[in-house]
């Protein structure tokens, strides 16, 4: 397999087949993310992937699901892209989905058309690191995008019949903003259908645009509390069938439920953790914190 980049994919895509299309990230300017710093946007030469479409069918030939490597490989065109999805079942006969990352930037390229055509083909399941819903922080993080954008780009996706994921992020909006960004976020994603919302928390990284501000008193974090909180507000004002999962290790207390049906059990469990643990007991388990994987 031709591997060269950092491969990255999200939790939830464990069980697909993953194929490198591209690597790195044409954007590379949210100010809390470190991680394409050193790795230009490259995409695969055709002749490559289908090498590695080989190598799949000779172990896997029932693959059902693949993933495309890279930050946002759909960054690329309709007509750069399509050839790469239309070779996929030359190989994989019984592939049912092609999935990768999207920026919410990605989308605005494809006409509703050209993303009926592709999901067509067989795209369907974008992770789109939205982060935010609010305004004032998609511009703190420099997003490179506004909450109009990701409801007219998503409102695109729905027509066109393609699945998508949101991923919001705790702790992104700073100290004293996580009601207000978890109400305006919740606001927007209850206007749109995200098959599920995968929650993160802020971690900051020393080589991160954020980082620096925090050392220059520019960004303050938001505490521990703050955040779950925040995670409340959120879970509290979303007003759409959707499954949420908060069980990675940037979140102090594992959380997935589908809502609303168990929105009171998990506001509940919430609560519970706010009484429990202390503010220092909280921070303590994030300084541990060696990865985010
Ligand atoms: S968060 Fe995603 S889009 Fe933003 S710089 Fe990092 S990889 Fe690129």
């Amino acid at each position: 397999m031709h591997f060269t980049g950092r491969t990255w994919r999200p939790p939830y895509e464990a069980n697909s087949y993953i194929i490198q299309l591209t690597s790195g990230c044409t954007y590379n300017k949210c100010n809390f993310c470190n991680l394409y710093k050193n790795e230009p946007f490259c995409l695969s030469p055709l002749s490559e992937f289908e090498e590695d479409l080989a190598e799949i069918k000779k172990y896997q030939p029932n693959a059902r699901r693949i993933f495309f490597t890279g930050a946002n490989p759909f960054a690329l065109s309709y007509e750069k892209i399509k050839p790469y999805v239309l070779t996929v079942r030359d190989y994989l006969i019984k592939c049912q989905t092609i999935a990768m990352f999207s920026s919410i930037r990605d989308i605005k390229n494809k006409e509703v058309w050209q993303l009926r055509k592709l999901r067509a083909m067989g795209v369907n399941g974008l992770s789109i690191g939205v982060e935010s819903g609010d305004d004032e922080t998609l511009l703190l993080a420099n997003k490179g995008y506004t909450s109009q954008d990701i409801l007219e780009q998503c409102q695109k996706l729905d027509e066109a019949g393609i699945e998508y994921y949101f991923v919001y992020m705790t702790g992104l909006a700073g100290k004293g903003n996580g009601y207000r960004n978890a109400i305006n976020s919740a606001k927007l994603f209850s206007k749109l259908n995200p098959y599920f919302i995968h929650v993160d928390s802020l971690t900051l990284f020393r080589d991160t645009k954020l980082y620096q501000m925090a050392q220059k008193g520019e960004f303050i974090e938001a505490g521990e509390q703050e955040r779950v909180k925040e995670m409340q507000h959120f879970i509290e004002n979303l007003q759409i069938r959707t499954h949420l999962f908060a069980n990675t290790v940037s979140n102090f207390y594992p959380v997935s439920a589908y809502l609303p049906k168990e929105r009171a059990k998990v506001l509940d469990e919430l609560e519970q953790v706010i009484n429990t643990f202390t503010e220092e007991e909280m921070r303590t388990y994030r300084k541990g914190l060696k990865s985010l994987g």
